[in-house]
């Protein structure tokens, strides 16, 4: 496993089974790996021409160690992560993020952003609203351009399934209030936080998308 994808203005980078997707879009990632995967990041950076000193931004969808590990690389970024997530990253907690369990270390780190539900990120073309979908943990986010129907789903939505609950923070609950409020959403590009992406000939809601999907849950 690994690469790079083109998705439109998107760009995937994969590093391995354990880390998440590191979506990259002009100077801001979404997310940034478990960390331990230096060479493979620095060559996909390599081979988009870019290095870790051009991203300005990043995006945390929520506070999980594999999301927010790669987060040390970019010195020069502003981190946004949801307000009730923003402690793991702050405190760099190795109980919460689950660093402990992965024997990661987590440096304390500035967060520059905290954001909360309706808050509007601009990004080059797209417009991502900030959805608090709290359940994998209490600060995990959406996030959602209107106009071309992109959901970015960090761990609350996979491809081929839903986030888990059973990790520290998880509620089961809050889960399900989350999903119901994402399932009437209009989803032409589904780009979870693991996993293949979902890009649609045509827009589908997430109901419709998750309806198709086997059971079980994920990372
Ligand atoms: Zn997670």
């Amino acid at each position: 496993m690994g690469g790079i994808k083109r998705l439109g203005d998107v760009t995937l980078i994969q590093l391995s089974n354990l880390d998440s997707n590191i979506y990259l879009l002009g100077d801001t990632v979404i997310d940034s790996g478990t960390g331990f995967n230096f060479t493979r990041l620095y060559q996909a950076f390599k081979m988009l021409k870019m290095g870790f000193s051009d991203i300005k931004n990043i995006v945390n969808t929520h506070g999980h160690f594999d999301h927010i590990g790669g987060n040390g690389y970019f010195i020069d970024a502003n981190i946004a992560i949801h307000d009730a997530d923003a402690d793991i990253v702050e405190n760099g907690d190795v109980k919460k993020s689950y660093a402990e369990y992965y024997d990661g270390k987590l440096n304390p780190r500035n967060v520059n952003r905290r954001l909360k539900d309706g808050d509007t990120i601009n990004v080059g073309k797209l417009d991502l609203e900030v959805i608090h979908t709290p359940g994998h943990t209490p600060g995990s986010i959406c996030l959602y351009d209107k106009k071309s129907e992109t959901l970015f789903t960090g761990d609350t939505v996979f491809s081929d399934g839903v986030g888990r609950t059973d990790m520290p923070g998880g509620n089961e609950e809050d889960l399900s209030a989350s999903l119901d409020r994402l399932s009437g959403l209009k989803v032409k590009a589904l780009l979870p936080g693991h996993g293949n992406v979902l890009v649609l000939e045509s827009s589908k809601t997430l109901k419709d998308i998750m309806a198709t999907q086997p059971a079980g849950s994920n990372d």
